[in-house]
């Protein structure tokens, strides 16, 4: 009998792609691009607040007129309130990453409930904004994920193209994956905090962020934040 094992294996290919391919609709409608008539991308940033970096990626943005979308995780919230607060007040997207930072594609429903349930309260209480959209860690999925960040209203948001400068390949490196991934309707992934160390060093991607917000505007795009596009 081979048929079977062919199907079963199917079966588990098809739900690990639903579950470990960010963009993958197999799990339910995850935005992957912004709908867009204007030349215009939206810049992504994961897993803050970081007491060093985003003051200075907040700074950058400002200096420009550039807004962005943070994708904050409710833990890093708890302990720098004031600075989702500022990311709120400067007109950028606040969004849930949830609390804990644990890849969700084998956590139960109620484990996933609570964690989105937390990291919008830490979210709400810093910012007094309720977010509207909701990126997994890592992008891992499982059936009710997207179900639950509904029925909290926050949307499911994937990335079209990550830079992956949590590998700190260097200034010159993520500002030139950044400005060659850049396109219309994109949504570029990058991170301003690290989700498992609330100190992790994110200063690479900060300096980047000057080099990032002029090279894309050079090339004739503007930015625009989750809340305006999506
Ligand atoms: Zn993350």
């Amino acid at each position: 009998m081979i048929v079977a094992p062919a199907i079963g294996a199917a079966v588990l290919g098809a739900l690990a792609h639903g579950a470990l391919y960010p963009n993958s609709p197999l799990f339910g409608h995850v935005i992957a691009h912004i709908g867009t008539d204007q030349p215009a991308l939206a810049l992504t940033f994961d897993d803050g607040p970081n007491p060093e970096a985003t003051p200075a990626i907040l700074d950058a943005l400002g200096a420009r007129g550039v807004k962005a979308s943070f994708f904050v995780l409710g833990r890093h919230a708890q302990r720098w309130p004031e600075l989702v607060r500022r990311i709120a007040d400067e007109g950028h997207s606040v969004c849930n990453h949830g609390f804990h930072h644990r890849k969700l594609h084998l956590k139960s429903p109620s484990y996933v409930r609570n964690d989105l349930e937390l990291g919008t309260r830490a979210i709400s209480d810093a910012s007094g904004v309720r977010p509207r959209f909701f990126r997994a860690p890592h992008g891992f999925r499982s059936p009710w994920v997207t179900t639950i960040a509904r029925s909290l209203g926050q949307r499911t948001v994937g990335w079209s193209r990550g830079v992956w400068d949590t590998a700190r390949p260097g200034v010159d490196v993520i500002a030139d994956r950044t400005v060659r991934a850049a396109k219309r309707g994109a949504i570029l992934l990058l991170h301003d905090g690290d989700g498992y160390d609330p100190l992790g060093d994110r200063t690479q991607t900060a300096r980047a962020v000057p080099l990032i917000a002029d090279r894309i505007r050079e090339a004739g795009l503007e930015f625009v934040t989750l809340d305006s596009a999506a």
